[in-house]
Order: structure tokens, then C-alpha cells, then sequence
């Protein structure tokens, strides 16, 4: 079984070095490249390719894969909302992902993010370097005792609502299905609700075309003056520009993005040489109220080791034939 890795950094090769110890059947080959359809070419003579969240699987790559006799598309991570599923069905493609490897490292990122943003933590890093030591600007709101609304409670949403429990908050939750492991602490109320009662108001629903910009200035203008907003879990549920027009209005305390619509082309990627043109993400930055970070809520060292583990797992999985809970369908 030979699997090309796309989209690799120095940390992907180091724990997927280290996991394949124990695969002696699996030989690992990596690529800095994304995988687009001009590069999957590359992976002629490989039975599986590796991608990740920011990787081009539509239909065209699909195809080329296809031709090249790839049959596995192994996503290193939970969301595969730039997949075409239906191309991989159709090129008899199985596509497999890495379903829960470490709520908790998103969860504890989005809270992060939620303190960040409330103390303006990124503000005062800066201003202490300039032996600015006033207060200034700095003013944020006690957690305690406040309501947060937790929008999807499945593996990450969950181990926010407790996250938030240690923090002495009241736990409202949005979702299509309640998650009974929550019953004795989170009170599930309807969407408007949510937007109307949460004082921070986290998102952790998967991209799809339900839930696609869910978080618009409809949206936002039910939400209570004051709020704050954290996406960590696709840019895709936010609409970037009713966002911009929100803060405009003074809608939020503080706003905490791990992922935004425009991030695809930095991901991972050291731009800070470059001039970015016609950008909304700078126009994001420009706001006090706004922190924002590059998709980092996985990069923990368990989330690494349990995602390798996962994937070459699931590629045995696919050697032998056996179905499995990561199969995406
Ligand atoms: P999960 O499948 O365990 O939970 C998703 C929850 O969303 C489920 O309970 C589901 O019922 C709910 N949901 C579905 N449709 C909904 C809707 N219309 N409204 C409200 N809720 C809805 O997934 P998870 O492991 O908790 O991951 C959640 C998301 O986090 C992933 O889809 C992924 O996009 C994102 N993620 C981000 C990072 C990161 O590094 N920032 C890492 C991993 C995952």
C-alpha cells in the first residue's frame, strides 16, 4: 500500500514518520503541493493520496486521481466540505476522514480565541512590548454568570458546553439533533433563541448547504448588542461581509475566527511578504474588536499523533475491506 501525502509540512512527515512505525504494509511519500488537478498527476503508482482541509477534491482532481488508479482519498481532518462526494462515488473513489481526533484541542482553541478577543490579549501583548502599561482599550466582561449558546454539539460543541461549564456560564445549545451526554447542564433552545439569549456564541456545526452562511446580518441583528462571536469550525457559516457590517453597527464585544471565508489561499502559508489584494480578511484585522487566527484549533500534539494514528488506520481498513465508522458517504 503506497499513500502520496499532499499538502505537507515539516510536522505532517514528523508524526506520520513516527505512526508508520507500526505499519510495515504502508509506505508514505510526501509532497509539499496541495492537491489540485494539475498535481494529482504526481500520484501515479500510489493506491491512496492524503489531503487535507484546504485541498482542491472536486471533480477534475477526482477524475485525474481516477485515471491514475487511486482509490482512496485519505482526508487528514474532520470536515470534507471540499470534496465531491458524488465524483468520488461515481470513480469508485472511497473517501475516509478523520471523524474525532481531539475535540478538546478546537474546543480549548475557541475558548482561547473568546478571551482572547473579550481582554483583547493580542492588544495588550503589543502595547506591554511598547511599555504601554495603560489600561486603555483593554475592558472586557466576566464569563462568569453569563450565557453562552453553542451552536452543533457533537464531539467539539460538547466539549465546549463543558468548557464553559467550568467557567460558570449557563449553556444554551442550537442543533439539529441533542446530544444526550449533555442533558444535566445544556438547556437546547431553537436558533433565534440562541441568537437572542448568548452573550459569546461559539460554532461548531459542519459546513453544508444548511448551515451555509447561517451566521448573516439577519442573523446578526438578532443577536444581543455586546455579543461575542467564535467560529472555529468552517469560514463558510459566516458571511464575511454581513460580518464587517455587524461590527460596523457595534454588534460585537469581540469576534474570534480560527477559519474565515477567505482563507484558503493562506492556510498554512507564510504570505507576510506579499500585498494582498482586494482582501476582507484585512479589513477584518483592521478592527480592535477582532482576532484572528489560521485554522491552528487542531495543531496540538495529541490532535497530531491521534490523526496519523486515525488515517493509517483507516487505510488498512480499505486494504482489507472492512467498512468503517470514517467512512464518508
Ligand atoms: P460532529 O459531527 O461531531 O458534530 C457536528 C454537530 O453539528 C452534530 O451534532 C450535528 O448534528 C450538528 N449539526 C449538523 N447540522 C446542523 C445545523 N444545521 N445546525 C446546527 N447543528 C448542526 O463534528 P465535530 O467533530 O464536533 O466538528 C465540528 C466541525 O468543526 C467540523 O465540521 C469541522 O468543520 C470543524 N473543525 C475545525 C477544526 C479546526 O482546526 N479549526 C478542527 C476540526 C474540526
Amino acid at each position: 500500500m503506497r499513500i502520496l501525502f499532499y499538502d505537507t509540512k515539516s510536522y505532517d512527515e514528523e508524526f506520520f514518520r513516527e505512526a508508520n512505525k507500526g505499519y510495515a504494509d504502508i509506505e508514505v511519500d510526501f509532497l509539499k503541493t496541495d492537491l489540485t488537478p494539475k498535481t494529482a498527476p504526481l500520484a501515479e503508482g500510489f493506491d491512496a493520496v492524503c489531503a487535507f482541509v484546504s485541498s482542491d477534491v472536486g471533480r477534475k482532481t477526482l477524475h485525474v486521481l481516477h485515471g491514475r488508479g487511486v482509490g482512496l482519498l485519505l482526508m487528514r481532518c474532520a470536515g470534507f466540505n471540499n470534496v465531491d462526494l458524488d465524483a468520488a462515488k461515481e470513480y469508485g473513489i472511497r473517501v475516509m476522514r478523520v471523524p474525532g481526533y481531539s475535540p478538546e484541542a478546537v474546543a480549548e482553541h475557541a475558548m482561547a480565541l473568546a478571551l482572547a478577543a473579550n481582554r483583547r490579549l493580542y492588544k495588550s501583548y503589543n502595547k506591554v512590548r511598547e511599555n504601554d502599561f495603560s489600561l486603555v482599550g483593554l475592558m472586557g466582561v466576566n464569563f462568569h454568570g453569563k450565557t453562552a449558546g453553542i451552536i452543533g454539539t457533537g464531539k467539539i460543541g460538547a466539549a465546549m458546553c463543558r468548557i464553559c461549564r467550568g467557567f460558570g456560564m449557563r449553556i444554551i445549545a442550537y442543533d439539529v439533533y441533542e446530544n444526550p451526554s449533555l442533558s444535566e447542564f445544556v438547556t437546547y433552545v431553537t436558533l433565534d433563541e440562541l441568537l437572542m439569549q448568548s452573550d459569546l456564541i461559539s460554532l461548531h456545526c459542519p459546513l453544508m448547504d444548511s448551515t451555509y452562511h447561517m451566521i448573516n446580518i439577519d442573523t446578526i441583528k438578532k443577536m444581543k448588542d455586546g455579543v461575542i462571536l467564535v467560529n472555529t469550525s468552517r469560514g463558510g457559516l459566516v458571511k464575511t461581509n454581513d460580518l464587517i457590517e455587524g461590527i460596523r453597527l457595534h454588534k460585537f464585544a469581540g469576534v474570534g475566527l480560527d477559519v474565515y471565508e477567505e482563507e484558503t489561499k493562506n492556510v498554512f502559508e507564510d504570505r507576510s511578504d506579499e500585498i494582498l489584494e482586494n482582501s476582507t480578511t484585512a479589513r477584518l484585522l483592521s478592527f480592535p474588536n477582532v482576532m484572528i487566527t489560521s485554522h491552528q484549533g487542531f495543531f496540538t500534539r495529541e490532535a497530531m499523533k491521534a490523526i496519523a494514528e486515525t488515517t493509517l488506520q483507516n487505510a488498512v481498513d480499505y486494504v482489507r475491506g472492512a467498512p468503517s465508522p470514517n467512512d464518508v458517504s
